[in-house]
């Protein structure tokens, strides 16, 4: 009865937001004017992009050029557009743009856990929760094929990841729905507390789902071992080179600070940072999620801790809390609380300050893994970074093409969940561009619409006064 009464107030609480959201919606044009943003990009100090200590940026754009696809963003999304359309049309002309350096973005900051599943998708139909499973689990043997198909220098595991929770009751559900899951074919295991125990002793789990396959992946290693081969295959790749201004038309121009490129097509794979090209602003926001790493753990230290087997879990919280095992003992832990996760007026892409600045933050997710982990109070932390991701209403992502002349393609609004998805995007939207995307027309993600986020100051006062009140993260 009670958790009736919770779902009828969340559902309350949502219909609300969405309906005050719409409201204040048509608010836009002026907001835009009174509130004017740029785009922030700062470096990225985290313990992924630490393993790719030779990297050196390639030089920016100086000329104008003419390209039939120009890819605006050298995050997952970005790459692997470039890495599978260089590949179907080797003829074309590919340019990448990254506004600082490959990785800079959530793809090299990440917790780096590579999942199944689509966020935002909540359904019982079989079909669909197949299709999904279908889509996401071939996406990681894709990303793994990959790296394997060219050698590359990445640190990955796939031995399984779970998802913990932190009430019987929705342990239960669970149970009862990954039978319903396997009875459809889709793997997966429940784990009651003594299995769960044995391989990573939680306090305060109910129990757990094991998805077998799924694991962590060293995205910053990924993205940056590619680039030679994009380049082997075509692709020009400019950093240090952010594109400012994008005239959309037959053919685009886009204006960079020292030059300018007329392209037949473009690919929006700026994620939490796309808002300030002028699109998806109503349908995204720009959230900051901090993240830290230990120093590599002992052995000893693994076993008292009670990490014994498994790539990484997440909970089952609304201010979800995730962590991953590297193979060579760090531990990585982001999220937990509303302190772990931030929104900044005017959808700052850049978190301002160093990882002292939100010293609380991190103190208080030590505390979040400490209530999980007892033993951790004493583990020392080597890295501390924060992350911009791509947040929805619904948690929903989208891909598609849109523009009056179609030739703007996009992928985007991952909301934490874009590992996985994110290295699928360069799939699909070559396929949607070639026109043969029959495969993904059946998937939640395909030309997804997007709940409506009203402007500033609504924004932010509608997020502080939200996860103030409720501990929650708006979603509807
Ligand atoms: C802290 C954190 C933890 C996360 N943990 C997980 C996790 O454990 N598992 C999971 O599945 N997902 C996780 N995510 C989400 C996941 O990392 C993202 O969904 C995914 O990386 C998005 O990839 P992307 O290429 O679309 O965006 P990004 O990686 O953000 O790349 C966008 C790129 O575009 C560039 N750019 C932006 N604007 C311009 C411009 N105007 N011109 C040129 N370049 C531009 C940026 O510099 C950036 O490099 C997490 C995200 C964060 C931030």
């Amino acid at each position: 009865m009670a958790g009736r009464v919770t779902r009828l107030r969340h559902n309350i609480t949502g219909a609300m937001l969405l309906g005050s959201a719409a409201a204040a919606s048509t608010t836009w044009p002026i907001a835009a004017k009174i509130f004017p943003e740029q785009l922030e990009v700062d470096d990225n100090i985290s313990y992924w992009a630490a393993q790719t200590p030779d990297y050196v940026p390639s030089a920016p754009l100086r000329k104008t050029i003419a390209a039939d696809l120009v890819i605006i963003g050298g995050g997952f999304t970005g790459v692997s557009t470039a890495y599978h359309f260089s590949r179907r049309y080797p003829e074309k002309r590919v340019v990448l743009l990254e506004a600082k350096s490959l990785a800079n973005g959530a793809s090299g900051r990440n917790g780096g856990m590579m999942l199944n599943w689509i966020n935002g998708v909540e359904t019982d139909d079989t079909e669909i929760l197949r299709r999904v499973y279908q889509a996401t689990s071939s996406g990681i043997d894709l990303i793994e094929e990959i790296i394997q198909r060219h050698q590359l220098p990445v640190d990955y595991r796939r031995d399984g990841t779970v998802t913990i929770y932190t009430s019987a009751e929705r342990a239960e559900k669970k149970h009862a729905e990954i039978e319903r899951l396997n009875a459809a074919g889709i793997p997966g295991e429940f784990y009651d507390c003594q299995t769960l125990a044995a391989k990573l002793n939680m306090q305060g789990a109910y129990g757990a789902w094991f998805d077998p396959g799924t694991g962590q992946l060293n995205g910053a290693q990924l993205i940056r071992s590619l680039r030679p081969i994009l380049v082997e295959q075509g692709v020009e790749i400019y950093e240090h080179t952010p594109v400012l201004k994008v005239r959309e038309g037959s053919g685009i121009t886009l204006v960079t600070p020292e030059a300018e490129i007329k392209a037949s097509a473009i690919v929006l794979a700026t994620n939490g940072y796309t808002g300030k090209l002028g699109y998806f602003r109503e349908a995204i926001f720009p959230l900051h999620s901090h993240v830290f790493a230990t120093e590599p753990l002992t052995p000893e230290q693994r076993a008292a801790l009670g990490w014994h087997e498994m790539a990484g879990y997440s909970d089952d919280l609304d201010r979800i809390s995730y962590s991953t095992m590297t193979r060579d003992g760090h531990l990585i832990f982001g999220g937990g609380s509303n302190q772990s996760y931030s929104y900044l007026f005017k959808n700052r892409t850049a978190y301002p300050g160093t990882p002292d600045s939100a010293s609380h933050a991190f103190a208080n997710m030590q505390e979040t893994l400490r209530q999980y982990f007892p033993n951790s109070a004493d583990l020392k932390i080597a890295y501390r970074w924060t992350g911009t991701l791509a947040i929805t209403l619904r948690r929903n992502c989208s891909m598609g093409v849109r523009g009056q002349n179609r030739n703007v393609f996009y992928a985007l609004g991952y909301s934490g969940h874009g590992v996985t998805l994110a290295n699928l995007a360069g799939q699909v939207l070559t396929d949607i561009y070639s026109g043969d995307d029959q495969q993904w027309r059946q998937l939640p993600f395909y030309q997804a619409k997007f709940s409506p986020i009203p402007p500033e100051p609504f924004r932010w006062m509608g997020y502080q006064g939200f996860t103030r009140l409720t501990g929650r993260s708006p979603r509807a």
